[in-house]
């Protein structure tokens, strides 16, 4: 009976361990669902819990996070609620119910219902069993088990992706992330929903979303190829083109990605997705990129790096693909721009000059400081103003080409600026 809960690390059963208990205590019976299961089932690290009861989601949340004296967040409207008990492990709870779509792609209308009820609202096979915190019993209404094993992703009714369809998404992305394959009448209904244009239906910023985390998936490349097959880009934009410049560029941005994350670990966090993006829409003028921008909602840093990476061109090329080209220049060109946008311009101009430019520009000149500062100008009788950001520039400039490599020699150089303006 215990298979499963006995598969799951020590921490986390001592977690679902007090849910039962105080499910117990309310005369309620607690379920793990959804994701947790499926890769618990399948051995794949997961630490998004979601628990779910026939009763009041809620008030158990309540009662468990001040157990653990942890943060709570409630979404009342939803009837669920969200315990994070530590950073990067959160338990969600709520209340088992049934949904009913009362037209297409819109969001369902909610109401209570049995734990059937709230497994048969989900999207596939694969997502819709529950693990019976009691006794440890796996509850699979649909066939989820033999799914898994046979590696087929399978949706629980034939308008699935007529009432979601961002399932369509779900769809691809599970099947590519897990090397499974959509079986043959899910794949005929998806076919049809995207006949039927039901992606442009979805409201953008869901659309949004969705792409979000398909592109933050392990292999985006394949991912795109997949939806490319199986729906095309029309829900993005008809003009978006995929061609195999497009899949050379996305396969070059991969490489990237892999060479940043090996040689510059302590560097902040890439957004990786926004750099896939980049080369998904490589098509498409800035103006196309800008309305996209506003369709689906993007963030303004999300836009101005996409942008960015678009207008780069002209003489900020030229003069990066120089050997000749001076450090300080290479610190103007490349220090405004943020490294997603300098990673895709790496992945797309194969020139070995503009690349070792921009390595170098990412081991030496990024974020190089001056060691003088403000104190050593009014020390020097410099009186604070525009004056002083001037002077700190030229310092730089002489930094990064190497003409002053300490703060002595820095001083001196300053001294030497005073003199010539006096
Ligand atoms: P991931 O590993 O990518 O987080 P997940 O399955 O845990 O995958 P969530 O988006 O967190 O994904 O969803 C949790 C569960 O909610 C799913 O397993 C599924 O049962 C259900 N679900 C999520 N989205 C939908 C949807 N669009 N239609 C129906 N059920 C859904």
């Amino acid at each position: 009976m215990k298979k499963y809960l006995g598969k799951i690390p020590e921490e986390l059963q001592g977690l679902l361990n007090k849910v039962h208990n105080i499910a117990a205590r309310k005369n309620t019976e607690a379920y793990l669902v959804g994701g947790f299961v499926r890769d618990l089932i399948l051995g794949v690290k997961n630490l998004d819990l979601d628990i779910v009861i026939e009763g009041d989601g809620i008030g158990l949340a309540q009662d468990f996070a001040s157990s653990l004296g942890v943060k709570i967040t409630v979404h009342r409207q939803f009837g669920t609620a969200t315990v994070f008990v530590r950073p990067g492990l959160k338990v969600d709870f709520s209340s088992s119910r049934q949904e009913h779509y009362p037209s297409p792609a819109h969001l369902p209308l909610v109401k209570g219902g049995s734990l059937k009820d709230d497994l048969n609202r989900r999207d596939f096979t694969l997502n819709a069993m529950a693990i019976s915190l009691k006794d440890g019993k796996l509850v699979d209404y649909f066939g989820g088990l033999n799914d898994l094993r046979h590696k087929v992703i399978r949706v629980l009714h034939p308008l699935s992706f007529i009432d979601d369809p961002t399932r369509i998404f779900r769809a691809i992305r599970f099947e590519q992330r897990y090397n499974f394959k959509i079986e043959p009448e899910s794949l005929k209904l998806l076919r049809q929903a995207v006949r039927l244009k039901m992606l442009e239906r979805i409201h953008p910023h869901r659309t949004r979303d969705d792409l979000v985390l398909i592109l933050k998936e392990k292999n985006p490349v394949k991912e795109i190829k997949r939806i490319e097959k199986l729906a095309g880009f029309d829900f993005i934009l008809p003009q978006l083109k995929i061609i195999p410049k497009t899949y050379a560029l996305l396969k070059a941005i991969k490489r990237e990605i892999g060479y940043f994350h090996k040689n510059y670990t302590g560097r902040r966090p890439l957004d990786t997705w926004v750099i896939y993006l980049m080369g998904l829409l490589e098509s498409l003028d800035a103006k196309k990129i800008k309305n996209i921008c506003a369709k689906f909602g993007l963030r303004k840093g999300e836009e101005k790096r996409l942008l960015s990476y678009k207008r780069s061109q002209g003489r900020f090329l030229t003069d990066l693909s120089r050997a000749s080209i001076a450090p300080a220049r290479i610190f103007a060109l490349l220090e405004p721009l943020s490294y997603e946008t300098i990673l895709a311009l790496r992945a797309k101009y194969n020139n070995p000059v503009f690349k070792r430019n921009i390595t170098d520009f990412l081991d030496i000149y990024n974020g190089m400081r001056i060691s003088v500062s403000g104190d050593d100008l009014a020390g020097l009788g410099v009186l604070p103003g525009p004056r002083y950001r001037k002077i700190f520039t030229q310092v730089l400039k002489a930094k990064l080409n190497g003409q002053v490599r300490n703060k002595e020699e820095e001083l001196a150089l300053i001294k030497q600026l005073l003199r010539k303006r006096s």
